[in-house]
């Protein structure tokens, strides 16, 4: 066990140590460890990642926790680049601006300041919190207040006195990333209760991993995969209440959750009610839903496998299309290493001349497929598909074929 890592013996979330192993992948490295042509030679470690049911409050975690002073202080993720996320900034401006029309908004895991740029140019006092320095310093060159440090009590214990109560407390795809969440909610509740104030976060949702087998969606940054089950009861036990549950498409599916204190003015909605019957009529407050979604994990990984070797065996030349970080769960669980992939292409200009965490395939811009001429183009990025598809249809044209390797194996 390196410095870097530590395994947990109880639940992240009620501290009870019935946990059962429900979902168990292969050891990889950390999905954004890209390196340099000159780090080629350094082996990389690699760390469990099993995931854990907790049979008490019916949690799936990883129990494997990187520090986050390692994971999160270079984060290169800009959410501004997207015009697809900025859009989706703007509707979820709208949205909060019906609880409170005025007051403090605090963004915890503020990235480039997109999200509570809408609010600065609404009239609304904000800040923004952010570890990764790069980005933090970018946001605070775009004039929106940022504090370069993770939250915790004692930041908000700070933020309190120089700034009173908060309005809006929001975490966007931050909540799964907080190895003590308990003691994240304490600092929410320290800044909230002066105001009747509300906290929100989008989270990724386990109904949409299980449904869609969005399995490669687990790495070692994503310690939880949330339901509304176990989220509900986590919330309660810690003196807030959900009051309003939205679903949304980005990241494969996510939720949107309301909480306020407990017997806040805000009345609970009907929905959170709804998502807490849907997840009981599939099961997720069980394993065995788990258990199964490893089965099935696990014969698409056999079939692709199968395929890709057998081209392989025929002389066909096959490479890889994106390099996200979930693309290194996938590559890890379904073996497909540098004897399957001559490169991995990615439009990402930041990503091209480095190499994929552990197994070092080499990323390169997408003019090497004209030159090389590759029989098979297998989509990493599956997600993305359509749109891969569409910007490289003249590959198609001319002869070349796509595998997609997930929700269903699929070759175009
Ligand atoms: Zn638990």
């Amino acid at each position: 066990m390196s410095k870097i890592h530590y395994q947990r013996l109880n639940c992240r979330q009620c501290n009870s140590d019935k946990l059962i192993l429900a979902i168990k992948l292969k050891e990889t490295p950390l999905a954004n460890s890209f390196v340099k042509k000159s780090q080629l030679d350094e082996s990389q470690s690699l760390y469990p990642l099993d995931v854990y049911f907790c049979s008490e409050c019916k949690h799936l975690q990883l129990i494997d926790v990187i520090d986050p002073n390692y994971l999160y202080k270079d984060y290169l993720y800009v959410s501004g680049t997207s015009k697809v996320f900025v859009q989706h900034f703007e509707d979820y401006y709208r949205c909060v601006k019906n609880y409170f029309k005025s007051g403090l908004i605090i963004d915890i895991g503020s990235n480039d300041g997109t999200f509570l740029n809408f609010f600065k140019k609404d009239g609304y006092r904000v800040i923004g919190i952010e570890p990764a320095e790069k980005i933090a310093k970018e946001a605070i060159d775009n004039g929106i207040a940022t504090l370069i440090k993770f939250f915790n009590t004692s930041l908000s214990k700070e933020i309190f006195e120089s700034l009173g109560p908060a309005s809006v407390i929001t975490a966007n795809n931050v909540f799964a990333h907080v190895d003590n969440p308990t003691s994240f909610l304490e600092g929410i509740k320290y800044l909230i209760k002066d105001s009747s104030g509300i906290f929100i976060i989008e989270v990724s949702y386990l109904v949409d991993v299980i449904n869609k087998n969005l399995f490669d969606t687990i790495y070692h940054e994503h310690l939880d995969y949330h339901s509304i089950i176990s989220l509900n009861k986590f919330f309660q036990a810690n003196g807030l209440e959900i009051f309003n549950i939205e679903h949304l498409d980005t990241h494969g599916g996510s939720v949107r959750v309301f909480a306020q204190l407990k017997g806040g003015k805000f009345p609970i909605k009907t929905s959170v009610m709804d998502f807490i019957k849907l997840e009981e009529s599939l099961g997720l407050d069980k394993i065995d839903i788990y258990l199964n979604f490893s089965k099935k994990i696990n014969s698409i990984g056999k079939e692709l496998n199968a395929l890709l070797n057998s081209l392989k065996a025929e002389g066909k030349t096959i490479i890889g299309y994106g390099a996200p970080a979930k693309a290194t769960t996938l590559m890890y669980n379904f073996n497909i290493n540098q004897d399957i992939l001559s490169y991995i292409v990615d439009d990402s200009k930041w990503k091209q001349d480095l190499y994929t965490p552990g197994m070092h395939i080499p990323i390169v811009s997408k003019d090497f497929i004209k030159e090389n001429k590759p029989d098979y183009i297998l989509i990493l990025a599956w997600n993305f598909a359509s749109s891969i598809i569409k910007d490289n249809i003249s590959f198609h044209n001319n002869g070349g074929k796509f595998i997609i390797p997930l929700p269903n194996l699929e070759i175009i």
